[in-house]
Parts: C-alpha cells; sequence; structure tokens
C-alpha cells in the first residue's frame, strides 16, 4: 500500500518538502500548483525593473522532478478542501489524500481597499513582475509624446508603498536606473524626471532589521534622491493621485503595492483554523489544529509553540525551507510509526540590497553594510535559485548589467489578450 502525499503549492516549503519524500519507499507524492514553474520571490523586483530575465528566477516542476518516480505534478488551482471524503477539489478535479500538506504561501494584502485592489500594482508573482515592467515601460514611451508637463511628470513618477525589503529593493533598482538609463534610451524626455516615492506607514525603512541596516538604507535612498515618507499610510489611489493618511496628494500613474500580504484562503477548513493575517494555525508538527492528516508549511501557517517565536515565525524563504525539510522527514516517520520531531527555527539572518554595490545583512553574531555586504546578497541569493543553467545565467546577467549599467531586457512584451 502506497500512502498518497498531496502537496499543494511547489514555493520554497513545498519543494523542499517534495525533495525530501522523494525517492522514498511506499510514498506517493502530488504536487499541485496553479503554475507549472516553481519561483524565487525575492528578485521579482529586478525582473519587474528589467534588470534580469523572469527565465532566471524560474524553474518547471516537470523538469525539476525528472527521473522521481514517486512524484508526479497536477496543475491545478486549490478550490477547497473535503475533510471526510480526504479529497481536495481543484479547478480541474478531484485529488484523494492519505495527507494533505498546504504551502500556497500569501496574497497581497490590499486591507479591504478597493479601490488599491483595482488600480495598485501588486508585486507577488511573475505576472504581477512582468505586468508592472510593461506599464513602467509604457508610461515612459507615453511621456515621451506627451507635451503637457503635469501629464508628464504623472506618468514619470513612481510611488512605492511599503518601507520593507521588497519596497526599499525596488526603490533602490528604480532610482539606479532612472539616474544611469533612462535619460540614455529617452533622450526626448532631456531633464524632465519624474520622482520616486517611498512611502511607509512606520517610521522606519527595514522595520524588521538593525538600527544600522535602517539607517543605511535610509542614507543610500536619500542620496539617490528618493523621497522618503514615513509614518503615513497609503489611504486612496484615485483619478491618478494617491492619497496620503496626511493629507498629501501624489499625482502618479504608477502606485506600486510592497505594503502587506494574508495567507492564501483555503475554503472548507473551519474557521477556527485560522489566526492573525489569516494563517492557519499548526501544532509544533506543522499539523493543523484539531484537524487530521493535513498539515500546512511556509508562509500560509502560523507556528507559536517555537519558544523565541510565541507570535509566530517571520514569514521569510528560510522559515519555509526549514520546515519543508522536516516535514518530509516527519513523514516518513509517520508511515514508519516512529515518533516525529518538533520544529524549531535556526535563523540565519536577513538582509537588503539597497543601491548599487550597496546592501545591509543582519546576522545572529553582527550586522555589516557596504560592498562586501552587497557581494554576500548576490551570493546568498544565487545558491537557493533551482538549477545550475539558471544560477549561470543569473550570475551572468548581475555581471553584465552591475558593469554596463544598461542590461538590453526592457522590452514591452504583452499576452495577445492584454493588447
Ligand atoms: C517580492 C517578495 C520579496 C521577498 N523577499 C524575500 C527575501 O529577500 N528574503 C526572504 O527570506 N523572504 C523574502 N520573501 C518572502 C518569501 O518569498 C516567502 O517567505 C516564501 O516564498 C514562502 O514560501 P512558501 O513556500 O510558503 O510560499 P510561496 O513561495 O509563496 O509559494 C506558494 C506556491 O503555492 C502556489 N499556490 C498558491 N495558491 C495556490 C492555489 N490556490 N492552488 C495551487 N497552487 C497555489 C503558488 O503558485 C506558489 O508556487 C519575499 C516575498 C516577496 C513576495
Amino acid at each position: 500500500m502506497m500512502t498518497r502525499i498531496v502537496v499543494v503549492g511547489g514555493g520554497f516549503a513545498g519543494i523542499n518538502l517534495i525533495k525530501g519524500l522523494a525517492g522514498k519507499k511506499g510514498i506517493e507524492v502530488v504536487l499541485v500548483d496553479k503554475n507549472n514553474y516553481h519561483f524565487f520571490p525575492p528578485l521579482l523586483y529586478q525582473v519587474a525593473t528589467a534588470f534580469i530575465e523572469p527565465s532566471n528566477i524560474t524553474y518547471p516542476f516537470r523538469k525539476m522532478f525528472q527521473g522521481k518516480q514517486n512524484v508526479r505534478f497536477y496543475n491545478g488551482t486549490l478550490l477547497s478542501v473535503d475533510e471526510e471524503e480526504k479529497q481536495i477539489i481543484t479547478d480541474s478535479g478531484r485529488l484523494n489524500y492519505d495527507f494533505l500538506v498546504l504551502a500556497m504561501g500569501t496574497e497581497t494584502n490590499f486591507y479591504g481597499l478597493e479601490t488599491l485592489k483595482t488600480k495598485a500594482l501588486p508585486i507577488k508573482t511573475i505576472e504581477d513582475a512582468l505586468y508592472l515592467r510593461n506599464h513602467l515601460l509604457m508610461n515612459m514611451e507615453k511621456a515621451v509624446k506627451t507635451t503637457n508637463p503635469q501629464e508628464r511628470a504623472k506618468l514619470l513618477n513612481l510611488v512605492i508603498a511599503g518601507g520593507g525589503p521588497t519596497g526599499v529593493e525596488l526603490a533602490g533598482m528604480a532610482g539606479e536606473m532612472s539616474k544611469s538609463i533612462f535619460r540614455k534610451d529617452y533622450p526626448e524626455l532631456g531633464e524632465a524626471a519624474g520622482n520616486i516615492y517611498l512611502v511607509g506607514s512606520g517610521d522606519k525603512l527595514l522595520g524588521p532589521m538593525s538600527k544600522q541596516a535602517q539607517q543605511e538604507s535610509y542614507k543610500q535612498l536619500f542620496k539617490l534622491g528618493i523621497q522618503i515618507k514615513l509614518g503615513v499610510a497609503v489611504q486612496d489611489y484615485m483619478n491618478d493621485e494617491v492619497i496620503l493618511s496626511n493629507g498629501e496628494k501624489i499625482s502618479t500613474c504608477s502606485l506600486i503595492w510592497a505594503s502587506g500580504v494574508v495567507a492564501a484562503n483555503v475554503n472548507g477548513l473551519p474557521d477556527e483554523s485560522r489566526g492573525r493575517g489569516g494563517r492557519l494555525k499548526v501544532d509544533e508538527y506543522n499539523s493543523i489544529l484539531g484537524i487530521d492528516s493535513i498539515f500546512a508549511i511556509g508562509d500560509i501557517c502560523c507556528q507559536t509553540t517555537d519558544k523565541h517565536y510565541p507570535e509566530g515565525h517571520p514569514q521569510l524563504a528560510q522559515v519555509a525551507i526549514q520546515q519543508g525539510k522536516l516535514l518530509a522527514a516527519n513523514l516518513v516517520n509517520l508511515t514508519d510509526n516512529k515518533r516525529m520531531k518538533p520544529f524549531t527555527y535556526v535563523n540565519k539572518g536577513s538582509m537588503a540590497i539597497i543601491t548599487k554595490y550597496h546592501a545591509v545583512v543582519d546576522l545572529p553574531f553582527g550586522s555589516f553594510k557596504g560592498y562586501f555586504a552587497w557581494l554576500t546578497w548576490l551570493f546568498v541569493h544565487i545558491i537557493p535559485i533551482a538549477g545550475f543553467r539558471n544560477k549561470a545565467k543569473l550570475a551572468y546577467n548581475w555581471i553584465w548589467s552591475f558593469l554596463t549599467n544598461d542590461p538590453n531586457l526592457r522590452l514591452i512584451i504583452r499576452a495577445k489578450k492584454d493588447l
């Protein structure tokens, strides 16, 4: 008898779980994902700013698990869970499971602001990043054509909501590109340049990082000319105007939303299984509280049993990777009637790139910044990229783009239905 483990979501948590289950006797694994590829969210902002290619940070699941006899891929979107029948319902059929693992991560949170949901530009998926790239490049083309200075300013202004790592990295990259590339690519614009605004509701940039990282990010972005607005929230966005909580209005055609996430929705589970941010409450083995045979790992879950993280772990790649690996070992133990091990997160640190040659790194034993931090960031971000060819291509793209200040990826490519 084979034990059938269905894993929904092939992000960091899901693929590390499956790698640990591949080749295990008596276990059959089915990965369900709405995309047919794994991708690397920390570098989405570089795709959105046309600095690297989307193929550098994506990898097809079927290729990833080629030759793994007990792993199958099923392309579909989870719609709901039928606990009684031990089945999941997807947009393309039902699947039976003995154990179900939910690893669908998070979705963009617009905090119920409907106008933001329809008009702001999220940065959560490859589609978001490509849409954003097209949007920014198309606005540049429109700005070249208009003779109205207000209209031109509106097209060139960029507002980024969110003072966390994604907002900071995006602002830094956009600032660098506007300094080095746009004048060369768009000579028609002359000295006309838009402003880049970084808006954060906290009183510091990079809130969860060290004081040194917070100060350095502020200093470097300020030097680059980014207009930093802290302690204010984006309240609304209408008629091409971003309205801030202090009453200020910014005229722009581009509001990028890097401001928050909420756990992916799962229908069919009791409301009590949801905690803060919609996260599924799990025990120390990542089993959803009060539910039999269903586990949750990565960003979608909230585990409060780890003594250093009583409010739950931060929603970071390392947490997802470590939970995926441990659950693989635990599921093997469970099928062998052996004891499972409780999860404890090993914090390996956090980092953010701010501008070219400048990053900040917080490690458990200390913090550092500047060029060496930037090199560390590049090194650390290339390791988890799936596939050797992708790593090599990314390294080449980075070297080319950083040295020349002029990557050649600024292409407006829209799917036919978008035209
Ligand atoms: C822009 C950005 C930058 C980030 N930068 C960093 C960083 O620098 N460092 C860091 O540690 N963390 C960073 N993070 C957070 C990190 O990416 C997450 O913590 C990590 O991806 C969580 O892994 P996961 O496997 O839980 O979910 P994800 O990686 O989000 O994977 C979820 C998977 O589930 C699939 N899925 C979702 N819904 C469904 C459904 N209904 N049906 C089927 N499949 C579904 C998705 O296609 C995806 O493959 C960043 C996140 C973003 C968005």
